[in-house]
Formats: C-alpha cells, structure tokens, sequence
C-alpha cells in the first residue's frame, strides 16, 4: 500500500511503466496486523467503488486520507472505517439527509436515521419506517459533520462509547444496503 506518481508510455493497447516516484509509504501499516487488516478492507471496496479510466479524484482523496489515519494514529480502527464508508456514500450519490426529516422536513428533534429513505426522520414519521436506527443526539452532530466536512477534516471528531456504536451500526447497514453486497471485514492470518 503505497502512493506514488508513475509515468506510463502507451504502445498500441497496452501502458509500461517508464518511471515511478513514491510520494507515501504509510509505513506504520507493514508493521501492525491489525492496521493491515482494516487497510485491506478498504482498499477492497475502493476496488468496487471505482471504475478504470474514471476521474476519481475525491474518492483518492478519501482513501489517501483514510490510510494515513490508520497508519499515523491511533484513533479506534472501526471509528475510522465507519466514517470512511459514510463519506464515501456521499461521494457515491448516498448522501443522506440530515438537517431536515426526509418525509414532514421536521427540524427540531431528528432521532432516527431511515435506510430506505436515506437520512433523518422525526418523532412521528419514524413510526411507519421499519428501517429505521434510533440515534443520539451526537451521533446526529457526527453525521451533519462527515456529511459537511471537506476529505482532510472529515475524521477530526470524537465520538463516546454509545454513539459510537450507533455510528458503526448505522454505516455497515447503511453501506451494505446502497452497495448491495455484504461487506465484513476477513481475519488474514
Ligand atoms: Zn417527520
């Protein structure tokens, strides 16, 4: 796992490579099993959720900035991969709504978060969506955050323990239902 700038020469249908410079190792990831293993992970579905030839440049942002994280801190692995994939959603065309409730567009108490419907319902309208995940109100404040964070600020927040696991519950559901595949993170060794 290693970024780098190549320069390629194209004869025919095919590209060699004339040069390479590396620009990032993420070191630290080579040497803790843990780190590679969540590292592979989401080098497997940037795989899926990208496409040759198509200008990604965003989504090489997140994944650039999600293997630094996992490599140079020690922020909770699965903190790190929740926020991954939800603000991949968002690049993906998943952006959830979360300032209003996606069926009355209720503003004041937003408590569940709809899968179907793809973001937030009130108090009334979550009744009738059994879809739906209870959240707290700080998970409520990480979503609007990953949501309207730019790449590089996107994992500056701290989430406690009972929000926290909203957060990861939430993304996998969330994640495995727009990408229509069950993602789960493989033991390597
Ligand atoms: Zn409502």
């Amino acid at each position: 796992m290693c970024f780098g700038e190549y320069i390629l020469y194209k004869s025919g249908e095919n590209y060699s490579i004339n040069s390479c410079d590396t620009i990032e190792m993420f070191y630290n990831i080579r040497t803790d099993l843990d780190k590679i293993k969540y590292a592979v992970h989401i080098t497997k579905i940037i795989q899926d959720a990208t496409n040759e030839n198509e200008n990604s440049y965003k989504i090489l942002q997140l994944y650039l900035n999600t293997l630094y994280m996992i490599s140079e801190t020690d922020k909770d692995a699965d903190f790190i991969l929740s926020v991954f994939k939800l603000k991949l959603l968002c690049f993906l065309g998943f952006k959830p709504r979360v300032n209003e409730c996606t069926n009355c567009g209720q503003k004041e108490i937003l408590n569940h978060f709809s899968i179907k419907d793809n973001g937030l319902k009130c108090e009334e309208c979550y009744r009738q969506d059994k879809s739906s995940i209870e959240i707290s109100s700080s998970t409520w404040a990480a979503l609007k955050f990953i949501v309207s964070a730019p790449v590089r600020k996107v994992f500056g927040f701290n989430l406690k323990d009972e929000s926290l696991r909203e957060l990861k519950l939430l993304s996998k559901v969330y994640f495995n239902e727009k990408l229509e595949k069950e993602y789960k993170l493989e033991e390597l060794w």
